[in-house]
């Protein structure tokens, strides 16, 4: 197949509260890299309702193109209505290599399009770059239970996809007045041609840090012995201001919710201090967490991995140790 007429790296952006979503503005970060190896355009594209402000952010953070879907029927995110207008962008200006997100709606959103353009999908990629030669996208993951990282190549079929996990890229330190190219499109879309409607949007109402936006993360493991030893992790968090983190066996013994799970099939975590309690540190779990500012463990067993994978080591109980450090703590 001829392939010239698809050119530029896109990046999906997610508006969030009137906001370009961080998980994007890293995107565009990498987007960038693989636009200058290749030579050709970046360009963001952006779909929903009283949105086209956010072009201006999305040049400083490095696009050269905004593709804009400004209507009242993308109000709300549904994978219907967004796929049609990506498809609509897609097949109109061919882009080469298209990323979004690996979060609810990336996920969603790329799986749709994958199957309608036809083409491939990388998931949950890590890591990016394009062949020298080529210029094909190469997009790598954790394969095999985290032992070996896959680098999947779409040679056969265009826009090359992926979804890339959040805190994995970094956002390019933004360019006050940077300008860009703004297209703005649009579909005809009848509110009758979609089947989902919003009925209701809920707004989540936990006071508590979230795990993905922490500064600092206490994850305790298996090593906590139960839901109720599992409470010392939750007082360390409190009297630190940070977030609860946990491994996965933590999370299928049902002592915290999934959103809690730190790892390779959980969520990618990059806090400026993250204490491994009672973890042992399977790979798994350190490759969402190896790039963490600051790593202290407090593992029993000496030989226990996670002291390869941390800064600072505590051999002990947790039983011990922890409650002592809420006490200093509270009182600092
Ligand atoms: P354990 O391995 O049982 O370790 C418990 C540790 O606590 C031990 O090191 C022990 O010495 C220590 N300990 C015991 N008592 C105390 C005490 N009183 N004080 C201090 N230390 C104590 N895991 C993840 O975490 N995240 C993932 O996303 C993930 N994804 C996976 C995907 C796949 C495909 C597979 C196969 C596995 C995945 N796992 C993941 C599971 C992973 O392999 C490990 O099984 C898991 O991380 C172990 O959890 P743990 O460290 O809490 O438990």
């Amino acid at each position: 197949m001829d392939f010239h007429d698809y050119q530029d790296v896109w990046v999906f952006i997610e508006e969030k509260d009137g906001a370009i979503a961080p998980v994007s503005l890293e995107l565009l970060g990498a987007g960038r890299g693989l636009a200058d190896k290749r030579g050709c355009n970046l360009a963001g594209i952006l779909i929903g309702e009283n949105i086209s402000h956010l072009a201006d952010t999305m040049f400083e953070y490095g696009a050269d193109i905004a593709y804009i879907y400004d209507q009242p029927i993308f109000k709300n995110y549904r994978t219907e209505s967004f796929m049609q207008a990506l498809l609509h962008c897609s097949n109109k200006y061919k882009p080469e290599i298209i990323l979004y997100g690996a979060t609810s709606t990336g996920k969603d959103l790329a799986s749709a399009v994958a199957t309608d353009l036809p083409t491939g999908l990388t998931a949950d990629t890590t890591e990016l770059d394009v062949e020298e030669e080529t210029g094909l996208l190469l997009a790598s993951r954790p394969a095999f239970g985290g032992n070996i990282m896959a680098t999947i190549l779409c040679k056969k079929y265009r826009p090359q996809m992926a979804t890339v996990r959040a805190k994995v890229m970094k956002a390019l330190t933004p360019q006050p007045g940077r300008k860009g190219k703004i297209i703005e499109e649009s579909i005809s879309l009848k509110e009758e041609d979609i089947r989902t409607k919003v009925l209701e949007i809920v707004k989540e109402t936990t006071k508590k840090v979230r795990i993905d936006e922490a500064d600092i993360i206490v994850a305790g493991g298996k090593g906590l012995g139960s839901a109720e030893g599992f409470q010392l992790i939750h007082k360390l968090a409190e009297s630190l201001g940070g977030a609860v983190g946990a491994s996965r066996d933590v999370v299928e013994a049902g002592w915290i919710e999934h959103a809690h799970q730190v790892g390779q099939t959980g969520v990618t975590v990059t806090p400026k201090i993250y204490f491994a309690i009672g973890i042992s540190g399977a790979i798994q779990h350190i490759v969402g967490m190896k790039n963490s500012g600051l790593i202290i463990a407090i593992n029993k067993d000496p030989e226990a991995p996670i002291f390869e994978a941390c800064h600072y080591g505590i051999v002990g109980d947790a039983f011990e140790i922890v409650p002592i450090l809420i006490e200093q703590f509270q009182q600092a």
